[in-house]
C-alpha cells in the first residue's frame, strides 16, 4: 500500500503541481481534497505547458485515475472547460470521477465573492473572486449543494432555495445588486446535469477498494501550509485546509491510510495576496527574481498577478512542514538560484529586539524581521544535471542546510520546470 501526500509547506506556488505530475507516472489514483478553482498548478511536460485549476495533476498519464474528493469546492463549469481545453489541445482523454459528496460552487458564489471584495475595497483580501470563501460559509452553515443531490431535482431545488434566502438579503440589502433566483441556478445545473451523472461516484467506496488492492495513489493539496484556515496566516488564509493532515478527510481514507508526506518547497519564497511575508523584497532585487523564478517568471497562474518573492524563509517553512508532518521535502526552482551572489537564508525573527524561531500570530508577523545567514552562490545553471553527486558542491551545501533548518530530509530536486528536471536524491 502507498498512501503519498504532497502538499505545500509555505504559501502555495511551490511546485505541487509538477511534482505531482512527475510522481503520477506511477500512481493509479491521483484525488485532490481541498479547495477550488482559486488556485493553479503549471506543469509543463511531453504534452506541452498547461495550467491546471481544479483538475487533479495525474490527468496527463492516460492510465491514472483523477478523482475530485468530497472536501473539493467543486465548481463544475470550471471543471468542465478545463477538461475540454485539455482534449482540445490533444491529451488523451483523461480520467475523471467526482465525488456525489462533493459540494457545488455556483455563480451565486462567485457573485458572492465578488461582491463582497468591491464592498472591501481598499480592505480587500486579494480573493482569486471564484467564490471560495461564500462556498466554504454555507458548506459550513449547511446549505451547500452536493454533487449527488444532482440525482433528485426536487431536493436540489429545496437546497438551493434555503441557500439563496440568506443571500438574496444580502444582495439587496448590503450590495445593492439584484437577487438571483432558484430558476436561474437551476438552469445552470441543469446544463451539465448528465454529463456529471455519469462521473459520479462514492468516494469512500472507491478508495477503500483502492486500499484493499494496494493501489499506488497520490493525495494533491492546493495551496499551502500557511494558507491553512486554522494553522495559517488568519484572516489572509485560505478558507480550507490544506494539510496533509485533512487530505485523509477531504479524499475519504482513513487516516493511518497517509504514510509518506512530501512537502513542496520553493528554494526561495513567493506568495500571492496579502498577508505579512517577512523575507519580502521590493523593487530591483524583487522585479529581478520574479523575472528568473518559475516557468516564466512569478506570475500568478489563475490571476496573473505578479508575485511577492523573497529569500527563503527557514522559520516559516520549518513551522509549514509541521503542521504538514512532512516525512520528506521536494525542493522546485533550485536552478533559478543559479545566477547571483551569496546567497540569503531567514534563520529567525526579531520582533522587539527578541530572536524568535516560532511563527508568530498574524499581528506579531507585520512587525518581524528577518535575520538572515548568507550561504555561497553556485553561479552555474544547473537545468540539465539529474544526478545529486553532479550538482555543484555550493548547492550540495545550501540543499543540506534547508534540510537541518526545516529538520526534513530533502528527498526530490527540481532544476527545471519540466516534468523531467528533477533529481531524486
Ligand atoms: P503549485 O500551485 O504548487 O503547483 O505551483 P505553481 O505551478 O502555481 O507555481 C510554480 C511555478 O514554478 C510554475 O511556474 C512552475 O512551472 C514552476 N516550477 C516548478 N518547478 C520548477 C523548477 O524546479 N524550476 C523552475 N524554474 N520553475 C519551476
Amino acid at each position: 500500500m502507498s498512501v503519498t501526500a504532497i502538499v505545500g509547506a509555505s504559501w502555495g506556488d511551490e511546485g505541487k503541481g509538477k511534482i505531482t505530475d512527475a510522481l503520477a507516472a506511477e500512481a493509479d489514483l491521483v484525488v485532490r481534497f481541498q479547495g477550488g478553482r482559486n488556485a493553479g498548478h503549471t506543469i509543463i511536460n511531453d504534452l506541452g505547458r498547461f495550467a491546471l485549476h481544479l483538475l487533479p495533476s495525474g490527468v496527463f498519464n492516460p492510465r491514472t485515475k483523477n478523482l475530485i474528493g468530497p472536501g473539493v469546492a467543486f465548481d463544475p463549469m470550471a471543471f468542465f472547460g478545463e477538461l475540454d481545453e485539455l482534449t482540445a489541445a490533444g491529451v488523451p482523454a483523461p480520467q475523471v470521477l467526482v465525488s456525489d459528496r462533493a459540494q457545488l460552487t455556483l455563480s451565486a458564489h462567485v457573485l458572492h465573492d465578488q461582491y463582497e471584495e468591491e464592498r472591501l475595497a481598499g480592505e480587500a483580501f486579494g480573493s482569486t473572486r471564484a467564490g471560495i470563501a461564500p462556498f466554504y460559509a454555507d458548506k459550513t452553515m449547511k446549505v451547500g449543494v452536493q454533487v449527488g443531490d444532482l440525482r433528485n431535482l426536487d431536493w436540489l431545488r429545496q437546497r438551493l432555495e434555503r441557500q439563496l434566502t440568506p443571500r438574496n438579503a444580502l444582495f439587496s440589502q448590503l450590495y445593492n445588486k439584484p437577487t438571483l433566483s432558484v430558476d436561474k441556478l437551476l438552469a445552470e445545473l441543469k446544463s451539465f446535469r448528465e454529463r456529471l451523472l455519469a462521473i459520479m461516484v462514492d468516494a469512500s467506496q472507491l478508495l477503500h477498494e483502492a486500499l484493499i488492492r494496494q493501489d499506488r495513489i497520490l493525495l494533491e493539496g492546493q495551496l499551502g501550509a500557511l494558507r491553512d484556515v486554522d494553522h495559517g496566516i488568519y484572516p489572509y488564509s485560505t478558507s480550507s485546509s490544506p494539510l496533509a493532515g485533512q487530505a485523509a478527510v477531504g479524499a475519504g481514507l482513513p487516516p493511518w491510510a497517509i504514510t509518506d508526506i512530501v512537502a513542496v518547497v520553493k528554494a526561495y519564497s513567493s506568495c500571492v495576496g496579502a498577508g505579512p511575508f517577512v523575507t519580502e523584497w521590493h523593487g530591483e532585487q524583487a522585479q529581478s527574481l520574479r523575472e528568473r523564478g518559475g516557468d516564466r517568471g512569478e506570475y500568478g497562474a489563475t490571476t496573473g498577478r505578479p508575485r511577492r518573492v523573497g529569500p527563503f524563509d527557514a522559520v516559516a517553512t520549518r513551522y509549514g512542514c509541521r503542521v504538514q508532518g512532512a516525512t520528506r521535502l521536494a525542493l522546485t526552482n533550485l536552478d533559478v538560484l543559479g545566477t547571483g551572489d551569496d546567497i540569503p537564508l531567514c534563520v529567525a525573527y526579531e520582533l522587539d529586539s527578541v530572536k524568535r524561531q516560532d511563527f508568530p500570530l498574524t499581528y506579531e508577523l507585520e512587525r518581524c524581521q528577518p535575520v538572515y545567514e548568507w550561504l555561497a552562490g553556485w553561479n552555474q545553471d544547473i537545468s540539465t544535471v539529474r544526478d545529486w553527486t553532479d550538482l555543484p558542491a555550493q548547492a550540495r551545501c545550501f540543499i543540506e542546510r534547508v534540510e537541518d533548518l526545516l529538520e526534513v530530509p530533502v528527498d526530490l530536486l527540481s532544476v527545471g520546470p519540466h516534468r523531467e528536471a528533477m533529481i531524486s536524491r
